[in-house]
């Protein structure tokens, strides 16, 4: 299980654009969840074995993430975060926040990232999705009631988009 104690600061898991890996639904299938594993590959029509992650910067990247100009861009440009760049934030990037919910938090991850540095980010990222009783690590798609431990989760911003939440399921 991933758990706010048992995943720490790596900067594999911090992407370039101002996403968390951990709370990523591709992340934690691939590391924690058999069952969304499946449930993604059929739902994005690819094979199982192709819903696999690693993070943004590490040598395993799910497909989207392989062709990801953000990350490119930075890799070209010497810089980290999209948050350093002189063009911060450019239409690619703002384009791409605005595709899906659980992005409405990019500007402010920015920010934190460039006031705060990667790793006191990260731990605030940590305790923002880990579940308050059981400490798992939830995604932003995880519906209110499916943590494992059945807890509610409050504060989700993929709630008022249910139309695109994909569910946990229980063990
Ligand atoms: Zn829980």
């Amino acid at each position: 299980m991933l758990t706010k104690t048992n995943v720490q600061f790596d900067a594999r898991l911090a992407a370039v654009c101002g996403l968390f890996c951990p709370a990523c639904s591709v992340f934690i299938a691939s590391h924690d969840d058999p069952a969304r594993r499946q449930q993604l590959a059929a739902r994005l029509n690819v094979p199982v074995e192709a819903v696999y992650c690693d993070g943004c910067r590490a040598e395993k990247r799910y497909l989207f993430c392989q062709t990801c100009k953000m990350s490119a861009c930075a890799t070209e440009k010497g810089l980290a975060f999209c948050g350093a760049c002189a063009d911060y934030p450019c239409e690619g990037l703002q384009a791409f926040q605005a595709e899906c919910p659980h992005r409405i938090e990019l500007w402010q991850d920015q920010e934190r990232i460039q006031a705060l540095g990667a790793t006191a980010w990260f731990e605030e990222k940590l305790a923002h999705y880990a579940c308050p009783t059981c400490e798992t690590l939830n995604s932003a798609y995880d519906l209110s009631k499916l943590c494992l431990c059945g807890i509610t989760r409050a504060g989700n911003p993929a709630i008022s988009h249910p139309q695109i939440l994909i569910p946990r399921d229980r063990k």
